[in-house]
């Protein structure tokens, strides 16, 4: 059984990896095999701890899925979730479409896909950042999701008007 307190990197914890905060049951059902631990500090060691390092608290909101998860919050049938190579960030104390430009630009081989979600006002809220993996179809490896759909650009001032 691994230990799911355990230090992956100085900040982060696995545990922190088997969170949703609609459905805290499922969460709590996540286990980790070695393998996910593995690619847990691949993420954690190239993307998430620098990104800690540099612009301060990194609340992790979804990591691992188990199908059931996935399927309660709307993922994609194999989004990268469901392997463990991928987390979902918000950072309370930096402006997160900072941080985004920041990760894409500076992190740009650590770093599979790096996607900014927007909430229905159009206020940037998380990012999802992943280890590059063959099983990204999409070509986008920089976007932003507004408007229900991924964009290769930002909105501009009268989308958030
Ligand atoms: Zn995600």
């Amino acid at each position: 059984m691994v230990d799911l307190d355990q230090l992956v990197t100085k900040n982060f914890r696995l545990r922190e990896f088997a969170v949703s905060a609609h459905h805290p049951g499922m969460a709590a059902a996540i286990t980790f095999t070695e393998a996910e631990v593995e690619k847990i500090y691949l993420l954690c060691a190239t993307i998430l701890q620098p990104i800690r390092n540099r612009f301060g608290l990194v609340i992790v909101t979804s990591g691992k899925r188990t199908e059931e998860l996935n399927e309660a919050v709307g993922g994609d049938d194999d989004s990268q979730h469901l392997h463990c190579e991928v987390g979902d960030i918000e950072t309370p104390e930096a402006d997160i479409e900072v941080v985004h430009t920041w990760v894409a630009t500076t992190l740009p081989h650590a770093y599979g896909q790096c996607l900014l979600y927007y909430d229905k006002h159009l206020r940037p809220k998380r990012i999802h950042v992943g280890l590059p993996s063959r099983r990204i179809r999409s070509s986008l490896r920089v976007g932003y999701k507004f408007g229900g759909a991924f964009h290769p650009r930002p909105p501009n001032r009268e989308e958030r008007a």
